[in-house]
């Protein structure tokens, strides 16, 4: 086995199936984001009582830490149906007003990627956010006219990675808005466990423990661990996973041991190596590893420092010693050794 093997990717039909199974349901079913999901129990039960169409969300955060899922299940508590869709996909106002006209009364309209929507579809979201209405253009040159068509209320519930690339007028017309944090190893653990016993595989605590400390904070990449360990288990054991075979499996799979993944190691390779530990800009950083400054920002930077692999100083980003030690690189010239000299 090489080290291409990417959790993050779920593109297979296997992995969409997989991830039908394990997707949480309900809200009871849902682990960790405490916050969020007493915030959503209460505005959902608002809604129902009043009768009413819930109030439009916007959810953002990494990938993989179940924006999609929460939006699934927000349908499911409201009793709707849920139309899904994405922002690059939603290329002409035209897609747009045929999927809006076709929500029935309270549904929800899931839109994956949302800062991708294209300037003229995103205007008219507006007004089907606010008002419930959509002008669409008939016809082109002298002709031309606009004919006003209302929709039935609907949710919107948006998604993205990148918040910072929201326009302000869309990011006004989300009522509730929700970032979703990175999940800790016990939380982890739960959802390790959970997805192994819908899948009927047996996995030891500690077992699930390793899986889910290499998990960089994100549930897609758990349940992908998961998988992968299981084919190990399945081939050189008895389909059981205890620790010592987690361990062989996420070793072979050039699995990081505090979860990075291969940019994550490539930031503090290049804050340590090519910027001496820091402090460097954001945006230095971003050019010397190939990544746009909002992606390294929005996706990578957050689980850096959370992880005290770095902090982020007045005057830039710096290497901690914990990202030394995490790539093996003797730490030198520190304030501390440089005051031994005098
Ligand atoms: P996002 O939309 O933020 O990229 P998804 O909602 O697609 O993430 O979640 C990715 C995977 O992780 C799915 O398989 C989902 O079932 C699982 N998942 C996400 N959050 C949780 C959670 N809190 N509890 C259990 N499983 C979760």
């Amino acid at each position: 086995m090489n080290g291409h093997f990417d959790p993050h990717d779920v593109n297979s039909d296997k992995d969409k199936e997989f991830d039908g199974i394990i997707r949480p349901q309900e809200l009871e079913d849902f682990t960790g984001q405490e916050k969020t999901v007493a915030n959503l129990k209460i505005f959902i039960k608002a809604a129902k009582m009043r009768g009413e169409s819930l109030d439009h969300v916007l959810f953002h955060g990494p990938p993989g830490l179940g924006k999609t899922t929460l939006a699934h299940i927000i349908a499911n508590e409201l009793g709707v149906s849920m139309k899904v869709t994405s922002g690059p996909v939603l290329d002409k106002p035209g897609n747009l007003a045929g999927l809006l006209t076709s929500l029935e009364e309270g549904d929800v309209l899931f839109i994956d990627e949302i800062h991708r929507l294209a300037p003229e579809v995103e205007e008219y979201l507006y007004s089907a956010m606010e008002d419930f209405v959509i002008d669409i253009m008939i016809d082109k040159g002298p002709g031309a006219r606009s004919v006003r068509i209302s929709l039935n209320p609907f949710t919107l519930v948006g998604a993205t990675t990148r918040s910072g690339l929201l326009t302000s007028p869309l990011r006004a017309r989300f009522g509730i808005t929700c970032a979703l944090e990175y999940y800790d190893t016990p939380t982890l653990v739960h959802i390790v466990k959970r997805s192994a016993s819908i899948l009927k595989i047996g996995i030891e605590e500690d077992a699930a423990y390793e899986i889910a400390l290499r998990s960089r904070g994100t549930p897609r990449i758990a349940n992908s661990l998961l998988r992968r360990v299981r084919d190990f288990a399945q081939v050189m054991g008895n389909g059981h996973i205890d620790i010592a075979i987690a361990k062989y499996a996420l070793d072979a799979l050039n699995i990081d041991k505090r979860g990075l993944d291969s940019i994550d190691n490539k930031i503090l390779r290049t804050i340590i190596t090519k910027f001496k530990g820091g402090p460097v800009g954001a945006n230095t950083i971003a050019t010397a590893v190939g990544e746009d400054q909002g992606t390294l920002e929005e996706v990578y930077e957050p689980f850096l420092i959370k992880e005290g692999f770095i902090i982020r100083t007045p005057r830039g980003r710096e290497a901690t010693e914990l990202a030394y030690s995490h790539l093996g690189i003797e730490m030198c010239g520190t304030p501390e050794a440089d005051a031994t000299l005098f």
